[in-house]
């Protein structure tokens, strides 16, 4: 059996991507970073907690991530390990560095060094277009990062190819767009609205709060995306890939169809800082502007042109819009209501 190493195995793309290829008959090792509270939840949830071998791998600590590939002898690399949320890396900058480029920095070094015969694969992302210099984005596009968090990850995406031209290693970049699922981390804006739009379904009065309504991204559904992922470690030449739909939707747009999903009959009023959003029947507010929710510099706009993936390796989103925002919604609903168990996810 080939030997698959996927770094962040615990996060939202790691779960589905270690269901995907265990589901092929890969050999799964899991790389995990120790904590104090157990973060298996989304393997336990994909019913494979029991199918993948977990190894302990702090990304950032050069000797184990050098042990960790000398010892394995992976075939293949997933490096998804990242601090991934773009507020915080304005919290704290030069961990979100360490983690995002000096990690991916120490994969390659550990796979060039051992002289390991093995394809890898780097999470790279939308967010490196920042304000965003033609529409819509594909891989020829500049980046123009707003963030410690794009700046960290354009630094990986230049080192990957780098490795790549001057040493000839097979190392790819996926520039994924916005993701989201089920078991996105509850600080995302999708997942911050549907866990607590299941919250206010069953009674609670406080509004959520949340920073810019007008914000655009081209969200897709990450099981789609993770069919991507093993695409572009497949193909027969290391590449660079835009993953995307190729679709365009607000904050507003997408709290509005998961109000409604949800029973709510939303309508927004005021604006700027005032803007809210309430339910029309009841008189209830749903949502309304918190400023702390602001970052110093967002990525507004964001549209992804996936034609290169597309023509090369046949890859396609499948889940609309719409469906994703219920598929989320539903789910919260069903957890808030105890049908599923949603610990840890
Ligand atoms: P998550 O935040 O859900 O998961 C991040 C993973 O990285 C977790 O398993 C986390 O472990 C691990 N990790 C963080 N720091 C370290 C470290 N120092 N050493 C070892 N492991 C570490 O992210 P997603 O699954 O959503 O995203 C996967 C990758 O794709 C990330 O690199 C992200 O930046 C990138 N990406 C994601 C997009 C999206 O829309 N989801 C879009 C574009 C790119 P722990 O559980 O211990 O915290
Ligand atoms: P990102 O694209 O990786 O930063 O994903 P997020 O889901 O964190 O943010 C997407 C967009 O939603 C950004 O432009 C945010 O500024 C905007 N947004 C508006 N309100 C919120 C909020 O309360 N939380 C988060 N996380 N984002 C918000």
């Amino acid at each position: 059996m080939e030997k698959v190493l996927i770094t962040g195995i615990t996060g939202q793309d790691g779960a589905y991507l270690a269901k995907t290829l265990i589901d092929k008959g890969y050999d799964v090792y899991g790389a995990v970073r120790r904590g104090s509270t157990p973060k298996k939840g989304r393997l336990e949830f994909l019913n494979i907690l029991d199918k993948v071998t977990y190894v302990p791998l702090e990304i950032t600590e050069y000797s184990n991530v050098h042990r960790t590939i000398a010892n394995l002898k992976p075939q293949y690399i997933y490096n998804l390990a990242a601090q991934s949320f773009v507020q915080d890396s304005f919290i704290h900058p030069l961990l979100t560095s360490a983690i995002n480029f000096d990690g991916v920095q120490n994969i390659l070094e550990a796979i060039n060094i051992t002289g390991l015969d093995c394809k890898m694969y780097q999470a790279s992302t939308s967010e490196m277009y920042g304000d965003v210099l033609s529409d819509p984005q594909d891989e020829n596009t500049p980046f123009n990062p707003l963030s410690p968090y794009a700046v960290s990850k354009c630094a990986a995406h230049h080192i990957v190819r780098n490795y790549r031209v001057a040493y000839g290693m097979n190392c790819s970049n996926g520039i994924l767009f916005n993701h989201e699922s089920e078991m996105r981390g509850r600080e995302f804006v999708t997942r911050k609205i549907t866990s607590q739009m299941a919250e206010l379904s069953k009674g609670r009065d406080h509004p959520i709060q949340l920073g810019n309504f007008n914000s655009v991204r081209d969200w897709g559904y990450a099981p789609d995306f993770v069919e991507a992922m093993e695409l572009i470690i497949d193909s027969n030449e290391p590449n660079d890939f835009v993953v995307a739909t190729n679709t365009v939707h607000s904050v507003r747009e997408f709290f509005e169809i998961s109000a409604s999903i949800a029973g709510f009959n939303p309508i927004f009023e005021g604006s700027d800082i005032n803007e809210k959003c309430v339910d029309k029947n009841t008189g209830k507010i749903l949502c309304e502007v918190n400023k702390e929710f602001f970052r110093p510099s967002d990525v507004v706009y964001l549209r992804g042109d996936y034609t290169k993936i597309n023509t090369k390796l046949g890859w396609k989103p499948k889940t609309s819009f719409p469906d994703l925002v219920e598929a989320m919604t539903k789910h919260d609903i069903d957890a808030a209501n105890g049908k599923i168990n949603s610990y840890g996810i």
